[in-house]
């Protein structure tokens, strides 16, 4: 396994946005839980909504006085090939594991379970399948065990389902986005229900300068005074890009200056985007109004706040949701979002409050006209979407949540 370092931040930053009991409770939390030793494990440092939550968290856990470290599980691609077909069988999709496939993840285990030592840590969270066998081979002595899982568990391919609860007996805890996502059966007693967050202060979310917003337009490569549409993700079929393809060319027979911009990262451990990319690419043709992007072409942080930004509606799409920061990153920008009737989306979208939920295209392409031919409407959602998202899905509200389970734990 690697160790993943990470910035430093402060909660005392954070202060502005936090309501004076909920930081007074961190505070007391913090003090009851000084020098306690943390592990988080996972598959990626970089792509994907759970390495972007790890920056934030780990380094305000830090700040509250825990020692935490971060390490990335080691694997030959064979592995993330494996874990990208059980991401998808977990959320519902056909396949078989071979035999070959179980001791490909039993040897992986193992190989990164070697860097465990008893008594090093008091408590461990290990985040979504692929490290999910630790526990299996390691020695971990007396540390707590919780396993977090990001995806939506709620109806898996049974198989794959059934090889996974396999692993969980070995732990104290798990943490659903939704409740509803651990299945009947599952082998641990402690569910707890934690959804993610976003960090109002990273490169992703915070406020930017006249002179940062137009540089990184410009590095869009959009063109001003037309409007646009975004969909912010990892290139991968549950957030289908090609639907999002399908209602842009509807919009565009109305909206003849629509621009479409799909941003999307390459995860270490997401083998399948190099793949949806150049379908992408081909299904989108020669409209230069559609703008592929991708941390390649250094379309990075920046960028992507400034994407969410500009754009009169941010889309996400999907089919299959384990949470969707997107939507919340949107919200927190006040642009209102049209996204899939899926998994955490709308624990976030109150449908025709700050946005809508959408079980098709022709959803898509009725509810993103309805805010592109009504900017009074798209004003008022975006103020109501930023609200939800101060309320509900800021950092510190999952550092507190986290602490809680932590107390809970180690009591
Ligand atoms: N992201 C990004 N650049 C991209 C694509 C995605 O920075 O090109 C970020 C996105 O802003 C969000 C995270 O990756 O913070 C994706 O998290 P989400 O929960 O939406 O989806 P996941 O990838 O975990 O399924």
């Amino acid at each position: 396994m690697k160790t993943t370092q990470v910035q430093r931040k402060s909660l005392k930053d954070y202060e502005p946005f936090i309501e004076s009991d909920l930081l007074e409770s961190i505070l007391q939390l913090s003090s009851e839980l000084r020098g306690l030793r943390v592990l988080h494990v996972n598959a990626t440092s970089f792509g994907g909504g759970v390495a972007e939550i790890l920056h934030t968290l780990i380094p305000l856990m830090k700040d509250c006085g825990l020692t935490v470290d971060w390490k990335v599980i080691d694997a030959p691609s064979q592995f993330f090939d494996l874990t990208k077909r059980m991401h998808n069988a977990l959320q519902g999709k056909e396949d078989r594991l071979s035999d070959e496939d179980r001791n490909l993840f039993k040897n992986v285990s193992k190989d990164n379970a070697s860097f465990i030592k008893p008594g090093e840590y008091d408590i461990a969270v290990i985040h979504d399948p692929q490290p999910v066998g630790l526990p299996a081979f390691a020695d971990f002595g007396s540390c707590r065990l919780v396993w977090r899982c990001h995806i939506d568990t709620s109806s898996p391919n049974r198989v794959f389902w059934d090889y996974l609860n396999g692993f969980l007996s070995y732990y104290n805890a798990a943490v659903f986005t939704l409740k509803d996502y651990a299945k009947d059966g599952i082998s641990i007693d402690k569910i707890y229900e934690i959804p993610p967050s976003i960090d109002p202060l990273s490169n992703k979310n915070r406020e930017l300068s006249k002179e940062e917003m137009q540089q990184a337009l410009r590095k869009l490569g959009i063109e001003s005074g037309k409007p646009v549409i975004t969909q912010v993700s990892r290139f991968d079929p549950w957030k289908d890009p090609l639907g999002v393809v399908d209602a842009y060319r509807k919009l565009k027979e109305r909206f003849r200056e629509l621009q479409l911009l799909l941003i999307g990262s390459m995860a270490s451990d997401d083998p399948e985007g190099w793949k949806i990319y150049e379908d992408l690419l081909r299904y989108s043709g020669m409209d230069y109004d559609i703008k592929v992007l991708s941390n390649f072409q250094n379309i990075s942080d920046i960028e992507v706040n400034a994407a969410q930004r500009v754009s009169k509606v941010v889309l996400q799409k999907s089919l299959r949701e384990g949470f969707a920061l997107t939507v919340s990153e949107a919200m927190w920008k006040k642009t209102p979002v049209v996204g899939g009737n899926v998994g955490g989306i709308p624990l976030q979208i109150h449908h025709g409050i700050n946005g809508y939920l959408v079980e098709s295209v022709e959803d898509t392409v009725e509810y993103t006209g309805r805010i592109l031919d009504d900017p009074g409407l798209a004003k008022e959602m975006g103020n109501k979407g930023y609200e939800i998202v101060k309320k509900d899905f800021l950092s510190t509200r999952h550092l507190h949540q986290y602490l809680q389970l932590f107390r809970d734990l180690t009591n």
